[in-house]
């Protein structure tokens, strides 16, 4: 059998043709009708009136956080446990993010935590619908609407997934999404901000485009970004998005698969998905429980080595590595599903004779680890 990949990127739709068109017309750079088509379907897919495309996840967060006006001393409230691309936008700014600790059945943001981390400088919430599954948004909006804060949505990991049928990237002020090679659907490297707000969205398109006048060409207001996204991105995400639907059925097939194949898998447990959430299954993971002796990392490379499945561990939480360490960050849960979690294997492709062949290994390794 073949290596299993965590993740893999799936072109069956008119990615290929479009990326042709580019490059038979010339238009491979920021100009061109991909990008002004993919920012208007993906702003009608997410329900919100802007998109504005960029050069990847990390960028768009940035181009936030500069348009919020950021600075030295502001505080952003967001999880311990994302991927490090959440922090570094605050920090691009000389902001400071302040950390909060996840819900040990979602992995998410725990809104209890919020309302204590508040301060006279906190301009902005930043949840990340962590591995697919959206944060608690109803809840994290009304605390922010109650202390006159921002919501701003890390939606990287999150396409498509919903609550109660109103889409992730449609909750706060503005969301931001990643098109990198994978996930959910892909640019290469890509990235987009939605929102509803005009002037925020007219802002974030003049700081990605050098700060450059709309009217008057060549002639700059600001110091602004080269952040744009190229024709030939756009070109392979309208493909992609074209397609959404579909891939994110495979996803929920994959999904369910899992949920089937390790149910009587007794020393792990699976992210929970509250009632009216609808995941959008970016990673499939499991946390380990005590019983199981190994190490997280013995289990990785077990899977690895015997049968050349390639595993992931979930996040490090932010405030344990060198560039945001911090020993006063209290955030136990967000620590100890770090420590026992793993991503599964997590992509369209796999059938399920691939899944039956994952969950029997890993079945396999934890069984004999807990003997
Ligand atoms: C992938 C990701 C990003 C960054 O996206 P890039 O396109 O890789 O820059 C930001 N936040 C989260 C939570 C992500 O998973």
């Amino acid at each position: 059998m073949k290596r299993i990949m965590i993740a893999e990127p799936i072109f069956n739709g008119n990615e290929k043709k479009y990326l042709d068109e580019c490059i038979e017309t010339g238009w491979v750079s920021a100009s061109g009708r991909f990008i002004h088509e993919f920012e208007a379907a993906f702003a009608e897919y997410c329900g919100v009136k802007h998109a504005l495309s960029c050069s990847n996840g990390t960028v768009s967060l940035h181009l936030i956080m500069l348009a919020l006006g950021i600075q030295p001393g502001d505080e952003i409230i967001m999880p311990a446990l994302t991927y490090i691309a959440t922090a570094n936008a605050v920090r691009y700014c000389g902001g400071t993010p302040v950390f909060i600790d996840s819900e040990e059945s979602t992995y998410n943001m725990d809104p209890d935590k919020i309302e204590a981390a508040i301060t006279p400088r906190t301009k902005a919430i930043m949840p990340v619908h962590l591995y697919g599954l959206p944060a608690d948004m109803e809840r994290i909006v009304k605390i922010a609407d109650e202390r006159h804060l921002v919501v701003i949505e890390d939606a990287a990991e999150a396409h498509g997934s919903m609550i109660h049928g109103k889409k992730a990237g449609s909750f706060g002020k503005a969301a931001s999404f990643s098109f990198f090679g994978n996930k959910i659907i892909t640019c290469g490297e890509g990235g987009i901000v939605t929102t509803d707000d005009e002037d925020l969205y007219a802002y974030m398109l003049q700081l990605k485009t050098q700060g450059v006048d709309r009217q008057k060409r060549y002639w700059h207001n600001m110091v602004g970004y080269n952040y744009r996204m190229t024709n030939m991105q756009a070109a392979v995400g309208l493909g992609q998005l074209e397609n959404i639907e579909w891939h994110l059925q495979q996803r929920e097939r994959v999904a369910g698969l899992y949920k089937e194949y390790l149910s009587d898998c007794e020393n792990i447990r699976m992210q929970a998905e509250p009632d009216g959430y609808h995941h959008a299954y970016w990673m499939n993971t499991v946390i380990l429980d005590d019983f199981v002796k190994l190490t997280r990392d013995d289990v990785m490379r077990q899977m690895e080595e015997e049968y050349d499945i390639e595993m992931r561990p979930l996040f490090y939480p932010m405030h344990i590595m060198p560039p945001y360490y911090d020993s006063s960050v209290s955030c136990p849960v967000a620590e100890r599903l770090a420590n026992r979690g793993i991503c599964l294997p997590s992509h369209g492709y796999l059938s399920e004779e691939d899944v039956a062949y994952i969950c029997t290994a890993f079945k396999a390794i934890v069984s004999r680890s807990v003997k």
